[in-house]
């Protein structure tokens, strides 16, 4: 049978409900006072979209073969997004077979080396990688983790990272990841409400629960370590991003100060197997959390996980939901998975996309079976209005 090529690749922005999940309206916990690398302003401390969080904006990506098959993705980029697909990487993608993902990506890396590296770009050739992979699979009518060499458990288990461990506890969940509220810039009275919180979902969701705590990049080395050892006595599992994605020196600092048995969890913001190498060989983390929409996509999140494996890490890959689903239940090295609570009050399961993907799979008591459809096994829902603000 011969294999189909592709005949176009498209790239379109949508408002709302998309892959830019921080993107909500106000009274939703994920923009209530979350401490960032900003919160030293007093002005941007409220908010995250108050210093422009959700500028980007959605991108989906969409590859039409040769035989009528489409693929797509959905990423965070936006308009300026669509213009990287749609005037630079279209090239390094038509024309070829479906089945040439590998070569497309280091085209598509290699040529935009000048000006890309890491950020933007790479959420980009991350969206068009994991249009691939679904395009390949609809073309060979399988999930893309069989593509991936198969499942290696019957189910995934999830953490839920939202304001409500207590509520996640009782849906079922293995553990609750909260949000850090207060950076160093708000002194010693924000570290005492940090510590406030953990103690009292301590008290509420009793021991042998996980609870986590992600700093989104606010803190320093010290601020860190004060926050852990402070944590101990709460049984904090993880301190997640506790410093800028660039400090790797701190990084490897931070773990050294960390109480015994707490893991150093970072590298959302991270991106391809050379940002991911410095992280593990510098000693970094105990945890790698790659985001498959922004580190590379599922061509790349293979190689970085390999390294990992090889360095005794664990992949815990930063929400995304099937685009990560796919990856985590073939892997040995990701036990288990996140599940970002997009409910305003975090107090109920819906899904990641909604409304702009359907047949989005949720866990049910924290707990997921990969659907078996072809592709990454969801739609593009209709009724929300795609915007192709670019052509080539
Ligand atoms: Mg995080």
């Amino acid at each position: 049978m011969a294999v189909p090529t592709i005949r176009q690749l498209r790239a379109f922005t949508v408002r709302g409900g998309g892959a830019d999940y921080h993107d909500q309206g106000a009274d939703h916990w994920i923009d209530d006072h979350i401490a960032t690398p900003m919160s030293k302003y007093p002005e941007y401390r409220q908010s995250r979209q108050s210093f422009g969080l959700n500028v980007l904006g959605t991108l989906v990506v969409e590859v039409e073969a040769s035989d009528g098959t489409v693929g797509f993705a959905v990423t965070t980029g936006g308009e300026i997004g669509a213009w990287i697909v749609e005037k630079h990487l279209a090239r390094f993608v038509e024309g070829q077979k479906v089945t040439d993902i590998e070569k497309m990506w280091d085209q598509m890396y290699n040529g935009t080396l000048f000006y890309g590296r890491k950020g933007i770009v790479l959420n980009v050739i991350s969206g068009v990688d994991l249009a691939l992979w679904d395009l390949l699979g609809k073309v060979r009518q399988e999930p893309v983790y069989q593509l991936l060499g198969g499942p290696v458990r019957d189910e995934l288990q999830f953490y839920a990272t939202g304001a409500r461990p207590d509520l996640a506890k009782k849906m079922g969940f293995i553990g609750g990841k909260l949000p850090l509220h207060h950076a160093p810039a708000e002194g010693e009275e924000g570290l005492r409400k940090n510590l406030a919180l953990l103690a009292d979902m301590r008290e509420r969701v009793g021991d042998g629960f996980w609870l986590m705590y992600d700093c989104w990049m606010s803190l320093d080395v010290n601020y860190a370590t004060k926050l852990a050892l402070g944590a101990q006595e709460f049984g904090l599992k993880w301190i997640e991003e506790a410093l800028s994605p660039d400090d790797y020196w701190g990084y490897a600092q931070l773990r050294r100060n960390v109480p015994k048995g707490m893991l150093v969890t970072t590298g959302e913001h991270e991106a391809t197997r050379w940002g991911f190498r410095m992280l593990l060989e510098m000693g970094c983390c105990d945890i790698i959390q790659p985001d498959v929409g922004w580190c590379g996509g599922i061509t790349e999140l293979v190689k970085i996980s390999a390294l990992a494996d090889a360095h005794g890490a664990l992949v815990v890959p930063h929400g995304s939901s099937v685009y990560s689903y796919h990856f985590v239940v073939t892997r040995h090295n990701s036990p288990f998975a996140e599940f970002l609570m997009m409910a305003p009050k975090a107090d109920e399961v819906v899904p990641m996309f909604n409304p702009l993907l359907l047949d989005e799979p949720v866990p049910v008591n924290g707990r997921l079976k990969v659907p078996e459809t072809p592709g990454f096994g969801v739609r593009l829902n209709p009724d929300c209005a795609l915007n192709r603000p670019h052509t080539h």
